[in-house]
């Protein structure tokens, strides 16, 4: 009765028999006769921790249909992605691969949703079962969306398009409270001129005790793809504290924006930004106040002008004397303008 999958050709076949055991091929037949699918017709992308395949449901809706795999290897990491925040506290075996890849496919799914709800352009998800997760499918005419590493870009369509997406990560540490943990150009799609955010098993809640690390990393995968571009990106730091500074709101946003991004045109010395960067990548980001080690050294040197690295993270000004109320170039500018 597996006959009812119909698939295009044969190697199609191969592909999806190699990762089917038999509890997914009974979830499959299920959402068949429910007609929830009606026909999978090929294989989009086989990947180290899953594949994804083209499928319809009886209303000709194209559907995404990821399927995770259970092999151990791919499961040494993800660990510190599950472990760390509240929403997984209930999950106490992760030694099973099979719970695991549960576990897995749940998280993608709550995580896609919070997309839906924070308004961050991503597929909207349509169930999660067992090993796997249907979602709407990007890309036209039975082609996906090309990944963003694969869109042909000019100059000003990448200017616009690094802007697009910080502003994305602003409003998913903002909007959806969450940091995606592996974001980069190859897990953003370019559907219709827009960037579309997909792979978001491993992304965590903004409380998650390695969330700052995570954000870190992305910021610096997202800079260095569009440096490849004449786009004149924000620093590193400049980038992490504009998704982490509380006082930026959407309608201060554009504003604040415009002027890192003329920052960003100025010319700076390279070799003193590769520095700064260098520093920035290891520097201790501390949560909360609570977690900054020696409070009375860091207002000691915020006082003497020094830049800390984490003043805008948890809201305080610049000299650390107390909570600040707009962006801080805001401020400033505010200041110089009247
Ligand atoms: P992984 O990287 O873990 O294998 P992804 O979620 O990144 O899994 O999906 C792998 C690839 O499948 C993506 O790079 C993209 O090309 C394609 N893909 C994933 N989701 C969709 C979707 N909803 N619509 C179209 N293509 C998709
Ligand atoms: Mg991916």
């Amino acid at each position: 009765d597996k006959d009812r999958i119909r698939m295009k050709d044969k190697s199609d076949h191969a592909t999806i028999e190699n990762v089917l055991d038999s509890r997914i091929k009974n979830k499959l037949h299920k959402l068949f006769e429910k007609g929830i699918l009606a026909e999978i017709n090929g294989c989009i992308s086989t990947g180290k921790e899953a594949n994804v395949y083209y499928a319809k449901s009886k209303n000709k809706d194209e559907i995404a249909i990821k399927i995770y795999r259970t092999s151990i290897l791919t499961f040494r990491n993800r660990e510190k992605y599950i472990r760390g925040e509240y929403r997984f506290d209930h999950v106490h075996s992760l030694s099973n691969p099979r719970k695991m890849v549960k576990v897995w496919a749940e998280k993608e799914f709550s995580n896609l949703k919070r997309l839906e709800q924070g308004g961050v352009r991503a597929p909207r998800p349509i169930l999660s079962g067992g090993h796997l997760l249907l979602m709407e499918f990007l890309g036209s005419d039975g082609w996906a969306a090309p990944k963003l590493k694969d869109a042909v870009l000019t100059d000003s369509k990448s200017r616009t398009l690094y802007r697009e997406c910080i502003e994305i990560m602003w409003k998913m540490y903002n909007k959806c409270r969450l940091v995606h943990a592996d974001l980069s150009e190859y897990n953003m799609l370019y559907h219709d001129g827009s960037i579309v955010v997909i792979d978001v098993s491993q992304a965590v809640d903004r409380d998650h005790c390695n969330a700052m690390e995570f954000l870190r990393n992305d910021c610096s995968n997202i800079t260095a793809f569009f440096k490849k571009y004449d786009v004149g990106v924000m620093s590193l730091q400049a980038l992490f504290d504009f998704i982490t500074d509380p006082t930026i709101n959407e309608n201060n946003m554009d504003e604040y924006l415009d002027i890192r991004m003329q920052e960003g045109n100025e010319e700076k010395d390279p070799q003193q930004q590769e520095i700064e960067e260098a520093v920035f990548k290891k520097a201790y980001i501390p949560q909360r106040l609570t977690q900054v080690i020696n409070v009375e050294r860091d207002i000691n040197l915020a006082k003497s002008g020094k830049d800390l690295i984490y003043k805008t993270l948890i809201g305080l000004k610049a000299d650390l004397s107390k909570p600040a109320e707009k962006p801080e170039i805001l401020a400033n500018k505010h200041k110089a303008d009247s």
